[in-house]
C-alpha cells in the first residue's frame, strides 16, 4: 500500500500552521494534548471511484505534497461528499492560499505530530464479524453500516492477546478506582496514558507492551486504596499476563449476544 512519506507530512503540517485548510475554519489539526483531530485529505482521491480520482495520476503523485491537504474531520467529509462543488481546482486554490504563510519551523510541542498523522492515516480498521484483518483493506466486503478500519502492524491494537490483557488491567483499575472515588471518571486513566505514552492505547507500539502493563499494575498497586492494601498483604490484585492467557484459553467462550440496535429516532 502506497502512502505519503513522513517528509511529505512534515512539510504539509508545517505549511498548515496547524489549522484546517478550509476557508475561515480555524479548527486545529493536532490539539495541544497531542490528539490528532485533523485528516490528511487527497485532492484527487487515492482510490478508484473516490472523489476527484484521476486514473492517469501516478501512485507517487497521488501521495505527494501537491495532492494532499490537511483539514478538520468535518471539512474533510464535506469536500468528499460534494466533489462537484469541491473540484480539484477549488481545493488546489484553498491549499495554495492556506499554505502561503505556513510556519518555517513548527513549534516543538508538535514535534511528533507528523508521525501521528501518518499513523492515523494508516489506521483504517476492518471489523467484520469480529475478525480483525491486518493491512488487507482492499479485498474485504463490509457489512452495512460498519466502517472499515486498518490496523497498522506493530501496535497494541494488532495483537488481540496483549490488547486483551491491557484492557483487562484498565478495567481492573477502573473497578479499584471507582471503589475509592465513586465519581471517578473513566476518561481520567485514558488521559494519563495519553500523557505518559503520547498515544491512545491502541496506537501504542507493541514494543512498549510490558512498560504499559507495568504502568497499569503500578497504578492499581499504588494509586488505589484496595490495591495498596492487597499489596501490603501479599494478595494479587490482578492476574499476570501468563495467567491471563491461560485463563483465556480455558474459560468457555462467551456466546455472542444478538442484541438489536435500538431503533433510531424518526426523522
Ligand atoms: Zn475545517
Amino acid at each position: 500500500m502506497k502512502e505519503p512519506t513522513l517528509a511529505t507530512l512534515k512539510r504539509l503540517f508545517a505549511k498548515s500552521h496547524n489549522q484546517c485548510a478550509f476557508p475561515k475554519c480555524d479548527l486545529p489539526i493536532a490539539e495541544d494534548s497531542g490528539t490528532i483531530t485533523g485528516i490528511v485529505c487527497h485532492i484527487k482521491a487515492r482510490s478508484k471511484g473516490g472523489p476527484r480520482h484521476d486514473a492517469k495520476q501516478s501512485e507517487d503523485d497521488r501521495h505527494s505534497f501537491p495532492n494532499l491537504v490537511l483539514m478538520c474531520a468535518r471539512h474533510s467529509k464535506i469536500i468528499d461528499t460534494d466533489p462537484k462543488l469541491y473540484t480539484v481546482e477549488l481545493l488546489q486554490e484553498m491549499k495554495e492560499i492556506h499554505e502561503r504563510e505556513g510556519w518555517i519551523e513548527f513549534p516543538s510541542r508538535h514535534r511528533n505530530t507528523p508521525e501521528h498523522l501518518l499513523e492515523n492515516y494508516r489506521l483504517v480498521y476492518i471489523e467484520a464479524h469480529r475478525d480483525v484483518i491486518i493491512n488487507k483493506p482492499q479485498k474485504v466486503v463490509f457489512p452495512r453500516g460498519r466502517s472499515p478500519k486498518i490496523i497498522p502492524e506493530g501496535v497494541i491494537a494488532g495483537n488481540s492477546d496483549k490488547r486483551g490483557y491491557i484492557m483487562y488491567l484498565v478495567k481492573r483499575y477502573h473497578e479499584f478506582a471507582r471503589n475509592d472515588r465513586p465519581n471517578y471518571k473513566y476518561t481520567v486513566l485514558h488521559g494519563l496514558i495519553l500523557r505518559d505514552f503520547g498515544k491512545k492505547i491502541d496506537h501504542i507500539s507493541i514494543d512498549r507492551f510490558s512498560k504499559l502493563a507495568e504502568y497499569l499494575q503500578c497504578l492499581i498497586d499504588n494509586d488505589t486504596r484496595a490495591g495498596n492494601r492487597n499489596k501490603r498483604e501479599g494478595i494479587h490484585s490482578y492476574r499476570s499476563f501468563e495467567e491471563y492467557q491461560v485463563d483465556c484459553l480455558t474459560a468457555p467462550r462467551p456466546k455472542k449476544s444478538r442484541k438489536r440496535k435500538p431503533p433510531s429516532d424518526p426523522q
